[in-house]
């Protein structure tokens, strides 16, 4: 074997683009709404055509043109709102296996907000039934593993937050592996309580800390920094959970609480 990196044999490949691509890879970091592609939202648009979402690729890519972090949560929500059934949950989540296993991506971390489709009816069994046959069907039919993080609105935390943890601890979809918390940084001081509770609760029963848009001192109210300083210490003083099946166990969540700001 060469010992200099650069005398390295691409396996007859032809470039080193080329060998990237085809190397085995680990998504860290996807939403099951927010990272559904054009031809997974236009699916379900059609199949709910009174949701408000258009219905054409064009309309589409109008509609999800930003403005600012509101007008996305807005985006968001109008596309989380079109997820009514459960073969609507299962088909975000065929649709991510679908969608990167060409890039060669065996693993995938998902953030899952359930409150949203407890809004719109699904029960707990329901959600959990539905991420467990799209789990099952990625991995099948794409070679993706997929593995779940439940996940709250801040700025909702005082109804969403013991909701997702119950549903987390009590009915969890097999390749639940943690809990985080996305939506509006800025408004999540008055709920510090019970978001240090429910990631007490939720690292006690082993799930992995995943939060979202860590405050940090200097840039927002020096209490709610002092609540995020709570939640990275749980996540200190919490161990790496191995995926079942073993998958890769992706490392600290530390590295990649962050990664997007803001969900
Ligand atoms: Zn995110």
């Amino acid at each position: 074997m060469a010992e200099c990196g650069f005398a390295v044999s691409f396996g007859g490949m032809e470039s080193v683009q080329e060998f990237i691509a085809q190397l085995p890879k680990v998504e860290l970091h996807v939403h099951l709404v927010g990272s559904a592609s054009m031809e997974t939202v236009l699916g379900l648009a059609r199949r709910h055509p009174d949701g408000g979402v258009p219905l054409t690729a064009e309309g589409l890519a109008a509609f999800y043109e930003f403005r600012d972090f509101p007008h996305f949560i807005d985006v968001y929500d109008a596309v989380s709102r079109l997820v009514t059934e459960p073969e609507d949950v299962a088909d975000l989540v065929r649709g991510v296996g679908r969608d990167l296993a060409p890039q060669n991506v065996r693993y995938v971390e998902m953030q899952v907000s359930p409150y949203a489709f407890r809004r719109a009816g699904l029960s707990p069994a329901l959600i959990t039934a539905a991420l467990d046959a799209g789990a099952r069907d990625a991995l099948a039919e794409h070679g993706v593993r997929i593995a779940y993080i439940f996940d709250f609105p801040g700025q909702s935390a005082d109804r969403h937050a013991t909701q997702t943890l119950e549903h987390a601890l009590e009915e969890p979809p097999e390749a639940l592996i943690g809990f985080g918390i996305g939506g509006i940084e800025a408004a999540r001081a008055p709920y510090r309580d019970v978001i240090r509770d429910v990631f007490a609760a939720a690292a006690a029963a082993g799930l992995r800390c995943v939060p979202h848009g860590r405050p940090a001192a200097g840039r927002v109210p020096a209490r709610a920094a002092a609540a995020g300083r709570r939640v990275a210490d749980l996540e200190r003083a919490h161990p790496v959970r191995a995926v079942a099946g073993g998958a890769p166990a992706a490392g600290d969540a530390r590295s990649r609480a962050v990664r997007d700001g803001e969900q």
